[in-house]
């Protein structure tokens, strides 16, 4: 689905993704993990080139996301489809929610499918009500997301993600915003979505929940995949002394 050969990204003189090649396949649930600054966000934000990489290369369902650098920061190839059309299986989940204040819950949901889809209205509200409804959100589709908890504003930007039916889901610590009481309904949802066979990648802080849906988990530090394997591996027979470092905080 989803495939990054050696990528990299610096900014200015800051290399912070290094050498990062995962590949992800239909109905894996990944979840990156590492320590704060290691490269989990950027490396996400990357697969769907809302950062420019500058080595390495991407490709979506085969197709090449953009271009091909090689290891001299010169350009191999360009992507002969635009980005937008490449990366149009990807949906993306926000730490932040990212909903528009000064749009009701149901068009924040709606603008992305009439605006950027090209969907006729009545079509888009129809396709908002029922992802709505599966996140347990239908009741409050007129309400303004100031008036919804952070809980129920990470569901909608869940359903707003749900609403254009990607392929993969990229989500960016999405429970790392909320107030901890809050955290479990929005875990709920991403893990139904799991069972259902979503495939789905994930920065976390929560080791349990990642223990818990991940089918694999890669472990980052200082812009590279330091380990990576099954839930059981990962977090029960590490292998590196880094990654044991890290786990001795949470367990
Ligand atoms: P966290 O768990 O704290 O969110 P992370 O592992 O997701 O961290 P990134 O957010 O990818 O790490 O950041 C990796 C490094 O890149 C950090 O040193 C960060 O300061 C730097 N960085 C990230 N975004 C930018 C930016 N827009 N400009 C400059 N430096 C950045």
């Amino acid at each position: 689905m989803v495939s990054m050969r050696n990528v990299g990204k610096s900014y200015g003189s800051n290399k912070v993704l290094k050498d990062f090649t995962l590949d992800v396949h239909a109905g894996e649930v990944i979840s990156l993990i590492g320590p704060s600054g290691s490269g989990k966000t950027t490396a996400l934000r990357c697969m769907n080139f809302l950062e420019a990489y500058d080595q390495g290369e991407i490709r979506v369902r085969g197709a090449l996301l953009g271009y091909d650098i090689d290891a001299h920061g010169q350009r191999r190839r360009e992507s002969e489809r635009g980005i937008e059309e490449v990366r149009a299986p990807l949906a993306m989940v926000f730490q932040q929610f990212n909903l528009w204040p000064h749009m009701r819950v149901i068009e924040n949901i709606t603008a992305p499918l009439t605006l950027v889809k090209g969907m006729r209205k009545e079509a888009a509200c129809k396709r908002a009500m029922k992802v709505l409804e599966r996140v347990g959100m239908a009741a409050k589709a007129h309400s303004y997301p100031n008036q919804l908890s952070g809980g129920q504003q990470q569901r909608v930007g869940i359903a707003r993600a749900l609403a254009v039916q990607p392929e993969v889901m990229l989500l960016d610590e999405p429970t790392s915003a909320l107030d901890p009481e809050l955290v479990d309904e929005v875990l709920e949802v991403i893990l139904s979505l799991a069972r259902e066979g979503m495939t789905m990648i994930m920065v976390t802080h929560e080791m349990e929940f990642a223990a818990k849906v991940s089918s694999r988990v890669v472990f980052m530090e200082d812009g590279r995949i330091v380990e990576t394997g099954s839930p059981d591996t990962i977090f029960h027979k590490p292998e590196t002394d880094r990654l044991r470092v890290f786990l001795k905080r949470w367990f």
